[in-house]
């Protein structure tokens, strides 16, 4: 797995644009989301992408909302995709809607007519697509082709009045039936829609494509750099058609190759399919490669930024892993979070030595990576809960945690010697007893021992309860996409385990989300948003070891 910056093109071709002068030297780019779903991981590359890159030579970034679908869009997305946006440690220069445009862009439309370059079409979709032809054979023209501008104009400007229904009638440009490229072919320009717009209202009954609403929106900016994925790759010269025919701002597109992760679909219209079937609790579900989930999951801003860095930009498709995804967020949260002690799977130890009533604080590093955070104390007493799995009965070879009769360190405590174990009828064990060596106090260890193991644990007096969490990928497969069947058919349905009944040393009664935690040998967790001082609730954001690895390699 390389972990080194990756490659971009695009900064060579923009260092170069600079260097020449283009636009004076300016850099404006955009960032271009539709609000018609949550902001997932593939739409951060290109945040990365889109503010890195015009930061990098001196440059600003619009954000721009490409809201000219008017059934898709909500406010509820806008909201989310500017808060996404600003989490990630971006500003942008200004906030555009194309819906600003529909003046501007039905104005255009207007001087397209007039120069004998667009006209009404009174085909019903469906004749539209039966006279298009195919990428080998030349499509029709429509019997409307010829009408004449004053007709035209005459015509979309009763479309605009609210005169038809819906599909009753489209602008389309006048270019050119044979054409090879298919987005040549006569593009649809307007059509009819009789829909309120989350912005404008119900003032449109006439909304602009994508095609005809996009690079002119760029040019309207004076967009110096439109950067965007490959599919748009084919539209480009349509682009470039309309911004020359209306003798725009030479707005130019480039293309890199989207984001792909396994395990994982990153498409809108499927993430919305997994929240409204309840699949998900909801678009921030931490299962999600939403931004919104990874940041309720715990991922940090950084982690991402440097995730967007490593994978490069480049022009050929390829589907990143997930485990680089991970590795960039353990590496992040390896510096940052505060080593605490948390016990998922809580068995009983009774150390018989200690004496009852007792209790004292002993001294804690919050992160042995940061000098800077310090110390904690944390409680010590005769009764404390240790995971159910750092005991064994009868001990596997090389198993160097508590057995009868065995010694094991207590992370910044004491060693301690396993004497006894009770079991309830059904087997499983229920309590161990030890007795603790008072002289290997950590930091002053006079007794001499050499143990092996070190294992975390908390009083049990002073712990608190919390649910905890835990999470796997959300398919069982690579590229559900790419599966026969419908994509959902692949959703593992064992991506959540919630433990009920683990117990949180006692200073993890403050935390609140945000806050990033590593709980020793288990991985990094944050609080949920569900969690409150009643009742915590964490997030594992991510094993300590990169376990799908091991899988792999088996
Ligand atoms: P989706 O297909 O997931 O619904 P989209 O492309 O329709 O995404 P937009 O809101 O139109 O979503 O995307 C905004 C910008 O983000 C576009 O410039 C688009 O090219 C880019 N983008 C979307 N998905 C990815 C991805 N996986 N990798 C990189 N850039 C992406
Ligand atoms: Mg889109």
């Amino acid at each position: 797995m390389s972990t080194e910056k990756g490659p971009n093109f695009l900064a060579e071709i923009i260092a170069e644009d600079v260097k020449n002068g283009k636009h004076g030297g300016r850099v404006l780019t955009r960032f271009p989301p539709e609000p018609n779903g949550y902001l997932h991981i593939g739409h951060s590359k290109s945040i990365c992408l889109n503010f890195g890159i015009a930061q990098q030579f001196g440059g600003k970034t619009n954000l721009r909302f490409d809201d000219t679908n008017p059934e898709k869009e909500e406010t509820e997305y806008v909201e989310s995709i500017k808060a996404d946006i600003k989490w990630l440690g971006f500003e942008w220069a200004n906030e555009f809607y194309a819906s600003d445009y529909f003046s501007k862009l039905y104005a255009f439309a207007v001087r397209l007519i007039e120069k004998n370059l667009a006209y009404v079409d009174d085909s019903s979709a469906e004749e539209i697509a039966n006279m298009k032809g195919t990428p080998t054979t030349p499509g029709m023209e429509s019997p409307y082709r010829l009408r004449t501008t004053e007709e035209n104009l005459d015509l979309f400007a009763r479309m605009r009045k609210g005169e038809f229904k819906d599909g009753e009638k489209v602008l389309r440009a006048r270019i050119d039936m044979t054409s090879p490229n298919m987005h040549f072919r006569d593009p649809i320009l307007y059509r009819i829609k009789h829909t309120d717009h989350h912005r404008t209202g119900s003032e449109w009954c006439i909304y602009p494509m994508y095609d005809f609403a996009h690079g002119q929106s760029d040019a309207i900016e004076e967009i110096t750099h439109s950067i965007c994925t490959l599919e748009f790759e084919v539209h480009r010269p349509l682009y470039e058609w309309f911004i020359s025919k209306l003798e725009l701002f030479p707005s130019h597109q480039y293309e890199f190759a989207r984001l792909n992760l396994n395990y994982t679909v990153m498409s809108k219209r499927k993430l919305l399919q997994l929240v409204n079937d309840k699949h998900v609790s909801g678009w921030d579900d931490p299962r999600m490669p939403t931004i919104s989930a990874l940041r309720r999951r715990g991922y940090t801003p950084e982690s991402i930024r440097n995730f967007a860095e490593r994978v490069g930009v480049a022009r050929r498709e390829n589907i990143i892993d997930v485990g680089l995804l991970e590795f960039c967020v353990r590496e992040d949260l390896n510096k940052k979070a505060t080593r605490v002690m948390a016990v998922l799977d809580p068995l009983k130890m009774i150390i018989e030595n200690y004496p009852e009533g007792k209790s004292e604080m002993l001294t804690t590093d919050n992160n042995t990576e940061d000098e800077k955070a310090g110390t904690r104390e944390i409680p010590f007493s005769r009764e404390l809960f240790i995971e159910a799995d750092d005991f064994m009965e009868t001990p596997e070879k090389k198993f160097f945690r508590l057995a009868p009769g065995k010694m094991v360190r207590l992370k910044s405590a004491f060693i301690v010697e396993c004497t006894d174990f009770e079991k309830y009828e059904n087997g499983k064990v229920s309590l161990i007893r030890a007795r603790y060596v008072p002289e290997s106090k950590s930091g002053q260890d006079t007794s001499g021992l050499q143990v092996k193991g070190v294992i975390h644990w908390v009083s049990a007096q002073h712990a608190v309860p919390a649910e905890i969490r835990l999470y796997e990928r959300l398919f069982n497969v690579e590229d559900p996409s790419s599966e026969e069947g419908d994509f959902k058919e692949y959703i593992n349905p064992d991506s959540l385990h919630i433990l009920k009944n683990a117990m949180l040393e006692p200073s993890l009664k403050e935390s609140k989300p945000g806050m990033l935690y590593q709980f020793m040998r288990k991985g990094y967790f944050t609080p949920d948003k569900d969690s409150s001082a009643e009742k915590l609730v964490f997030n594992r954001t991510v094993t300590l070891k990169d376990s799908f690895v091991k899988e792999t390699t088996k």
